[in-house]
């Protein structure tokens, strides 16, 4: 059984999902870690939960390329106009406060 390293952690399952798609995608048996605790957010402090992908560690710098690619799809992050946090750019509204992040034009 060969170790494990994290290539990848989210705050949101779903970006963790993502992330795992592209890896398995490309044939790097990747995991995920934390991924029920996490669906517990609410009940404990939202940065005490990360969600974790794992893949073996001889796969770990190709399994980093492909996180980097998929971590920009269509752009860079942004920022919430409400709250700063930043964002990966295919959301539309704000993980951390339910803004609109598409910037009305003007
Ligand atoms: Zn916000």
């Amino acid at each position: 059984m060969s170790a494990e390293v994290v290539v990848f952690s989210s705050a949101w399952a779903a970006e963790a999902h993502l992330v795992l798609g592209a890896l398995t995608g490309a044939g790097v048996p990747a995991r995920l870690r934390n991924e029920l605790v996490a669906g517990l957010a609410g009940e404990v402090p939202f940065d005490a939960v990360r969600v974790e992908v794992l893949v073996p560690v001889e796969e770990a710098a190709r399994a980093q390329q492909l996180v980097d690619e998929a971590r920009q799809p269509a752009g860079a992050d942004r920022p919430c106009p409400a709250c700063s946090e930043s964002n990966p750019a295919a959301f539309e509204l704000c993980w951390s406060c339910g803004a609109e992040l598409t910037a009305p034009p003007g």
